[in-house]
């Protein structure tokens, strides 16, 4: 091994040195590394020990809080028990148990589709899809803000990319109307975007692609699956445009509360992914305590009509709690279980992170590049399992919080 201690020498860590003068400027001014935070125990979807304090959770995607959910933890239990600890093998090879197919079924049940393919995770699905139906020549069409597994699967695939200005019907079309029309081209759009939480206008985007040819159309739902749309299929059921819909990918580390990812479609052709999809084919697949879980977890969430209507009553209150107290929202109504709290630098944003700590509240802080337009974020998820008592004491934090730090007058 060479001496790592030569900070002196350049070498292939030399590029990250402005990001580590920078996070060792921030450490040293007292605070905590919001990027470090250790749940010493988890009580409950909505609560955990945090430094030995107990903790509301506002920044987990624990939509529809299933992680505790005693079906879900009993089905996992007796999966460890019955299959063990893990498959140690792709699921092309010798990783496919009875229980990757039974959560495929209960995933072509849940979204009504012909096909369902598991991956290991949601970035693995968006970077196995995309670049296994998109490679050299093809075109995808992406929303600027799209989430890192989008650019990262174009860049596997080798397509061109083609970004339009985010949720921009209007750029959208100009710059489908750019491209060769015999090339085939893939947008990919995301039904919730997880930043600021808004929802994508997804008719009037269908109808633009919808003039241009050649296209096929991915929706990532990993934000809206649970808790969008009648049967809780995701922003893209909600807003009526399920058959235009080519391939919806998703993931089970959100409302299914566990870990893994997916993409369903009524493709004809879309079983032979599984022989071509490099991110699905060389890699382990689930354990198959995970997919128990989630496969229990899925079909509950066809039945959690009245968990979705708790969530949008929590996500409606908070909305209107911290725009009355003055805070400046990603959203100007509540669109999604994300609310978004803009703050005016990295400082005011660290400031508010540690107040919020130190109260007892647990909320994300993001910032560039995972931010659009370069902000500072404090994001905020609801849970269907915070309570209505929750709800407000949240709202009291973010008031003191906001007063003690100068946030708001
Ligand atoms: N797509 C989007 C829009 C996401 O926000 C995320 C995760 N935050 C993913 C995909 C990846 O999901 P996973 O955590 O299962 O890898």
């Amino acid at each position: 091994m060479t001496d790592a201690t030569a900070t002196e020498t350049r070498d292939l860590f030399s590029k990250f040195d402005p990001l580590i003068n920078e996070r060792e400027a921030l450490l040293a001014t007292g605070v905590r590394d919001p990027y470090a935070i250790v749940m010493d125990q988890v009580l409950s979807p909505t609560r955990a020990i945090i430094k030995g304090k107990e903790t509301i959770l506002l920044g987990t995607y624990n939509y529809m809080g299933m992680t505790f959910d005693p079906d879900v933890v009993a089905a996992g239990k007796k999966a460890l028990d019955e299959f063990g600890a893990g498959t140690t093998g792709s699921r092309v090879l010798n990783g496919t148990y009875q229980g990757h197919k039974e959560v495929e079924d209960a995933l072509k049940e849940f979204y009504g589709t012909s096909g369902a393919m598991v991956f290991s995770t949601g970035y693995q699905a968006n970077l196995g899809i995309i670049s296994t139906l998109a490679g050299k020549g093809d075109y995808v069409v992406l929303d600027a803000d799209s989430h890192a597994s989008i650019y990262d699967g174009c860049g596997l695939g080798n397509a061109e990319i083609v970004r339009f200005r985010h949720n921009s019907v209007e750029d959208l079309d100009k710059r489908l109307g750019r491209l060769p029309a015999d090339a085939l081209k893939l947008v990919v759009l995301e039904g919730v975007y997880s930043m600021l939480g808004d929802v994508a206008p997804l008719p009037d985007m269908v109808a633009a692609i919808r003039k241009h040819p050649n296209c096929m159309i991915l929706c990532d739902e990993a934000h809206g699956m649970g808790f969008f749309g009648p049967n809780g299929r995701g922003a893209y059921e909600e807003q009526g445009v399920e058959g235009e819909i080519d391939f919806v990918v998703g993931t089970f580390s959100k409302s299914v509360g566990t870990v893994g990812g997916f993409c369903v479609s009524n493709h004809p052709k879309f079983e032979i992914l599984r022989l071509v999809c490099r991110p699905y084919v060389f890699t382990a697949s689930l354990p198959p305590s995970v997919v128990a879980t989630a496969a229990t977890s899925i079909r509950k969430l066809m039945h959690a009509g009245e968990k979705r209507a708790h969530l949008w009553k929590n996500s409606q209150r908070l909305h209107k709690g911290l725009s009355d107290l003055g805070f400046k929202l990603g959203s100007e109504t509540p669109q999604s279980a994300i609310i978004a709290v803009i703050l005016s630098d990295q400082m005011q944003a660290v400031a508010m992170w540690q107040t919020l700590l130190e109260l007892g509240l647990y909320v994300n802080m993001a910032r560039p590049p995972a931010t659009p337009a370069g902000t500072f974020l404090l994001r905020c998820s609801l849970c269907a399992e915070h309570s209505d008592d929750q709800v407000t004491q949240i709202i009291g934090m973010f008031e003191a919080a906001g007063k003690a730090t100068g946030a708001i007058g």
